[in-house]
Parts: structure tokens; sequence; C-alpha cells
């Protein structure tokens, strides 16, 4: 997809601290962390949000989320805990239109979300 900032990163075009890669999943570091650990997990194909997932990019889906808590384990969170979050449009906040979920962790997080 063309000027995604996460495609982008996916291809090594912009720099990233990577995590993890597989042939379908990236994760790398955020660059403006909200927490101890911070690290966004995204599918290789380009979806837009939440809002696009369906039937047709299932698979791609499940494999990000089946791959969070393999890095959240590498990362020394499985027992102390995180939290994962993806934000869907612009009440919610969402910068980057390529779906991304955050593992924020490393520190009692706050309960105020709302
Ligand atoms: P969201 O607000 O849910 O769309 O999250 C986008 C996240 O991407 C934010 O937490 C940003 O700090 C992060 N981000 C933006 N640009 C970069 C980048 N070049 N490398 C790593 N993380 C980034
Ligand atoms: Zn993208």
């Amino acid at each position: 997809m063309e000027n995604c900032l996460f495609c982008k990163i996916i291809t090594g075009e912009i720099p990233s601290k990577k995590v993890y890669e597989d042939e379908h999943v990236y994760a790398f570091h955020d660059i403006n962390p909200n927490a101890p650990v911070h690290v966004l997990v995204i599918p290789k194909t380009h979806i837009a949000s939440m809002n696009e997932v369906g039937a047709d990019n299932i698979e791609a889906v499940s494999r990000v989320l089946l791959t969070i808590p393999k890095i959240a384990c590498e990362l020394g969170l499985a027992e102390s805990g995180y939290r994962v979050i993806t934000n869907c449009g612009d009440d919610a906040g969402q910068t980057v239109k390529h779906l991304h979920f955050h593992i924020l962790g490393g520190k009692q997080l706050p309960l105020t979300l709302a």
C-alpha cells in the first residue's frame, strides 16, 4: 500500500527496532513508548483497521493474534501481565491506518482508558 507508514516499515524503507518477524507478522518497538515495554504487532498485508477485518483476511489477523503471546513471553511480560490495544478510527485516536496491536507492559498500567 503506497504511503502507508507501517507498510514502509515492513519493507525496511523506514527503519524500525524489530522485535519479531515471520512470513506474515512483523513486530517492532513503538517510537514514542507509553510504557517501559511498548511494542506494535502488525500483519504484513495491509489492513486499514478493525473495521476492515473480515472473512477474507481473518487468517492474517489470526496469525498476528497467535504471535502476541509469544512476543509477550519473549519480552518477559507473560507473568507480570500486559495490555493489548488496537485503536480503530478517529475517536479511538488511530493515527496509522494499518491495523496494529499495541503490547504495553513493564509496569502497573493505569485503568483510566475511557
Ligand atoms: P495508533 O495511535 O493506535 O494509530 O498508534 C500508532 C503508533 O505508532 C503510535 O503509538 C506511534 O508512537 C507509533 N509510531 C508512529 N511512527 C512510528 C515509527 N516510525 N516507528 C515506530 N512506531 C511509530
Ligand atoms: Zn499498510
